[in-house]
């Protein structure tokens, strides 16, 4: 059996990373196989980092680098954060197309996979992270591998448009193809990537996930990513979200809570949804003083500059909405910029009526499948997902809106604090079906079956 190793941006090296279901997935995969793991150390250094470091946790090896200033400046910051992710978020408007931040990117790229290559051995197979890494496997062939690599895009891939807004597109469009299996979290996003690669690449698409292109066979598919699904469900019915749902519950006073959960990042809408939600209480107005909305976001990324704005947008709005609904024993809408507990979570996720998840782009959405887990059978609560969010194709169950038409937005809201019960379990019980079915360990085995490598 060949090692696996894996290559992402933050590893479980760094405990602030290590809670996610992707850390536990991609370790647990690495403990079966006896794997190494690199990335950044979460370290910025001034001047030039030292040697990486090599730490050994449940025989999973990690080597981990401090990153300089200037790298972490130019390749995370500007180059993945402010060029790459608005781009495939669809959010060209707010890209940052500077002069040397791209040399900075590949420069990371480049010495993270001039660390790796010399630990590759004959019979093991890499498996890369997220849109930090898009060139890796152009630079691991550069050093010489010729190992099988795996891709996994966290994020949504963007129609072929919007990718050539991107001044390197035809850079990273070649490195991406020399991965041999590049997984995306939506049969949309996939089909975005081989319709450039056709168009604009003399590509030929196979079929069945097989695209002939710049000389070479690669597989190109998707792997909906899924959550820890059972053991979401029990943290729903532990004493730590019981706490949660019973402080929350004293602020309702027998009102209706529907719920907003999310990074406060532009791409998950929230200024959209805000407006939805006065919407709401205009043209339904039995839903004033017996609905309230709270959301919670706490801050990301708050040194660039977009999210910033976002912050001062919404505090506005928060302000405004409040102003003109609220009254003296109501607020309508609370907005907490402040993170949670996953445990208290979960008793939040229970104990509302409906779950607002209406990013305008979005890869997957978790927060969507941890709410479907959390619900109570006898009395499900209502999601209502965004079709921008990679979870619609799997969860075409629930009620799917378009985040930019606030009037349906707020007409559905009202259609699902509405829902008889009996609609309200058949659909649960779909939605769950599928989160169980098609969770973390489902996703890791579908990549990993594809790329050939052998996990027990
Ligand atoms: P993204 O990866 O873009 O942030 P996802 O919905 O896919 O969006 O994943 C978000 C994860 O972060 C979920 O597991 C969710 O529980 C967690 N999360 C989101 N908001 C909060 C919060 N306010 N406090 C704690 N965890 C949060």
């Amino acid at each position: 059996m060949g090692r696996l190793i894996a290559i992402s941006n933050r590893t479980a090296a760094d405990p602030s990373a290590r809670a996610g279901g992707l850390a536990v997935a991609v370790w647990e995969s690495l403990t079966s196989t006896g794997g190494m793991w690199f990335g950044w150390s979460g370290n910025i250094v001034k001047g030039e980092p030292g040697p990486p470091e090599h730490i050994t946790d449940e025989g999973v090896d990690f080597i981990v680098t401090d990153f300089t200033e200037a790298e972490h400046d130019g390749f995370y910051l500007q180059y993945a954060n402010r060029v790459i992710w608005p781009v495939f978020h669809y959010r060209v408007d707010l890209a940052h197309f500077g002069d040397t931040d791209f040399d900075a990117y590949e420069k990371v790229n480049k010495r993270i996979a001039d660390m790796v290559v010399p630990h590759l051995e004959k019979g093991d197979s890499v498996w890369v992270h997220d849109y930090h890494f898009l060139l890796m496997g152009d630079f691991l062939r550069k050093g010489g591998w010729d190992g099988p690599i795996g891709f996994f895009l966290h994020i949504p891939f963007p129609s072929p448009e919007v990718f050539r807004a991107l001044p390197e597109h035809e850079q990273i469009a070649r490195a991406m193809c020399e991965f041999d299996v590049l997984g995306f979290q939506s049969e949309n996003d996939r089909s975005n990537f081989v319709q450039f690669l056709v168009r604009s690449c003399d590509g030929v698409d196979e079929g069945d996930g097989w695209i002939s292109v710049f000389g070479r066979r690669i597989r190109a598919n998707a792997y909906p990513i899924g959550i820890e699904a059972e053991s979401f469900a029990k943290l729903a019915v532990g004493q730590r979200a019981k706490t949660a749902a019973t402080r929350i519950g004293k602020f309702l006073g027998g009102r209706k809570l529907v719920l907003g959960v999310d990074r406060m990042d532009y791409s998950k809408g929230l200024p959209q949804r805000f407006e939805a939600v006065g919407k709401m209480f205009d043209n339904f107005p039995s839903t004033r003083g017996r609905v309230s909305f709270t959301q919670i976001a706490p801050p990301s990324r708050s040194k660039v500059e977009e999210y910033q704005d976002l912050r001062v947008q919404l505090d506005e709005l928060a302000g405004r909405i409040n102003g003109d609904y609220g009254d003296l024993d109501w607020i309508p809408l609370r907005y907490l910029a402040r993170s949670y507990d996953r445990k208290e979570l979960a008793g939040l996720y229970r104990i509302a009526s409906v779950c607002l998840v209406t990013p305008l782009r979005d890869g997957m959405n978790l927060v969507a499948k941890e709410f479907v887990m959390a619900q109570d059978p006898d009395d499900p609560g209502v999601l209502i997902l965004s079709q921008f969010a990679g979870a619609a194709e799997q969860l075409s169950d629930t009620l799917i809106v378009n985040p930019h038409d606030r009037y349906h937005v707020a007409e559905t809201i009202y259609k699902a604090l509405e829902m008889p019960l009996e609609e309200r379990q058949e659909r649960w019980e779909k939605l769950r079906q599928t989160v169980v079915e098609q969770d973390i360990s489902w996703w890791r085995q579908k990549f990993l079956d594809d790329l050939d490598v052998d996990t027990c």
